[in-house]
């Protein structure tokens, strides 16, 4: 039984299921209509739950790209937005308004060190674009370094940066973006977290004991090995990474592998970019931010998604000193900082902080994670779970010893029944073999209860059709 909601969702009077499906494929991208192979009709949305058309309420693991960060329709938030909309939707940021300088002011408060200068744009992509920007400028170098399986956005320039090739076509790409390789203890070619599961690779095997994978000084190893091979003059403009890659499946760096990652950066001039997008706001439990994972402070952090709970916004964060070479009158952003998307901003922070959003990601992700783990001694396809808070992966496999992703069909039928029986789950990784689990972050253990006894399920019924 699903956790019971006093909510009740409004009749849907609006196109039917077959009028919507023909309208998705005729007029709009039909590319992400493969996500399930019978799409649910969303109709509305209530803190961690979805109702379809039908008024069937789902339970909703991946909010909408790990965007809706505090709950769909969340009150405080949408009482900002309608109170911000009856004063002013939009102002050029060439005038003062206050809302824009509320939440600056707000938002340079949850950050440490000199990371005072607020930049608002309307998605990560741009956030992304524009520290790039920053960081060629100000150091006067051109080259950058990502991380392999990353994602950093979507923009023809940033296909370049994002290394995650599911997300790079056969089109001209920024220039200067050299990748490293992605410390991933599961995947990667050196040791790591579960490489004693796998004595017939010896290569992958290791006996270092969780959390202190001494791999990670050979992926540190390989990026100053991009850096002396590859950087012209051996100068870097900038390292940019996630300190859990999203997109990639939620795989997490190693303990201490930015520490030693940013070292080698700084030492040639280089400036570290955090990537905060999906890792931001508390979502991992322990740390607001990401970086703070890692014992690190960035020069630059972009974050988007979850700071807007929906609202399409995102924001570069920098130094003054950074923020001086970029100049009065360089970079000029229509929409970026609007009020409405500023009070709806400050309301998110507002209410991480009220409702204990951070302590109850760690609570909650912790018994999510334990329970997903035990699946891994139950099942053979489940290889991997991994994750911090409420940012989870877990990893399909044919079986654990080849660790070969989970084919395409098999891991469709596994999403087409969770969805069936109302949890919704993302899908990620370079094989699409990943479940990423991400909901709002006011997901409850009883949530949790329904959705492990779903998954289970999914999984049994998988073990039954082989
Ligand atoms: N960085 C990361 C880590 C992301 O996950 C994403 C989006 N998936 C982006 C940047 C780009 O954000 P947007 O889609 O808002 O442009």
């Amino acid at each position: 039984e699903m956790p019971p909601c006093d909510f009740k969702p409004s009749a849907h009077k609006g196109l039917d299921y077959d009028a919507a499906i023909n309208i998705r494929k005729k007029n709009l991208n039909p590319a992400l209509f493969t996500f399930y192979r019978k799409p649910v009709y969303i109709h509305q949305g209530h803190m961690q739950y979805l109702w379809d058309t039908n008024g069937r309420r789902y339970i909703d693991l991946f909010a909408g790209i790990v965007t809706v960060s505090v709950g769909h329709c969340h009150p405080t938030v949408g009482r900002a937005a309608e109170e911000q909309m009856k004063k002013l939707w939009h102002t050029t940021n060439i005038y003062l308004h206050p809302k824009i300088h509320e939440y600056a002011d707000k938002l340079v408060s949850k950050l440490p060190g000199n990371l005072k200068v607020v930049y608002v744009t309307n998605s990560g992509s741009e956030a992304n674009d524009l520290a790039i920007l920053m960081a060629r400028l100000h150091t006067g170098v051109f080259e950058c370094v990502s991380l392999r399986n990353c994602y950093h956005g979507a923009s023809p320039y940033l296909m370049g940066l994002t290394a995650l090739s599911t997300w790079r076509y056969n089109s001209p790409t920024g220039f200067g973006f050299h990748h490293s390789m992605n410390p991933d203890p599961y995947r990667g070619p050196w040791g790591g977290k579960h490489c004693r599961d796998s004595p017939a690779q010896p290569g992958r095997h290791c006996d270092c004991a969780e959390g202190e994978c001494h791999a990670k000084d050979m992926y540190v190893d390989q990026l100053e090995d991009v850096l002396r091979y590859s950087m012209p003059k051996g100068k870097v403009a900038a390292f940019i990474a996630e300190a859990i890659q999203g997109v990639g499946g939620a795989v997490q760096l190693p303990d201490g592998f930015l520490k030693k990652a940013y070292e080698k950066v700084r030492a040639r001039g280089g400036l570290c970019i955090s990537d905060e997008v999906q890792t931001g706001f508390g979502r991992l439990g322990s740390h607001y931010w990401g970086f703070e994972s890692q014992g690190v402070v960035p020069d630059i952090v972009t974050m988007a998604k979850g700071m807007g709970n929906g609202y399409p916004m995102g924001a570069v964060v920098t130094t003054p000193e950074i923020a001086a070479t970029l100049g009065n009158a360089l970079h000029f952003n229509t929409f970026g900082g609007n009020p409405v998307a500023c009070a709806v901003g400050s309301a998110v922070l507002d209410v991480i902080d009220e409702e204990k959003t951070q302590a109850l990601c760690a609570d909650v992700g912790t018994y999510f994670i334990q329970a997903l783990d035990s699946l891994r001694s139950e099942f053979e396809v489940v290889g991997d779970v991994r994750g911090k808070g409420l940012m989870i992966g877990v990893e399909l496999v044919k079986d654990k010893v080849s660790r070969d992703p989970l084919p395409a069909d098999e891991v469709a039928s596994i999403w087409e029944d969770t969805k069936e029986m109302g949890v919704l789950i993302g899908k990620g990784g370079l094989f699409g073999n990943c479940l990423r689990i991400k909901p709002p972050m006011c997901l409850t253990k009883a949530d949790v209860d329904y959705s492990m006894a779903v998954i289970r399920k999914a999984l049994q019924n998988h073990s039954q059709r082989l």
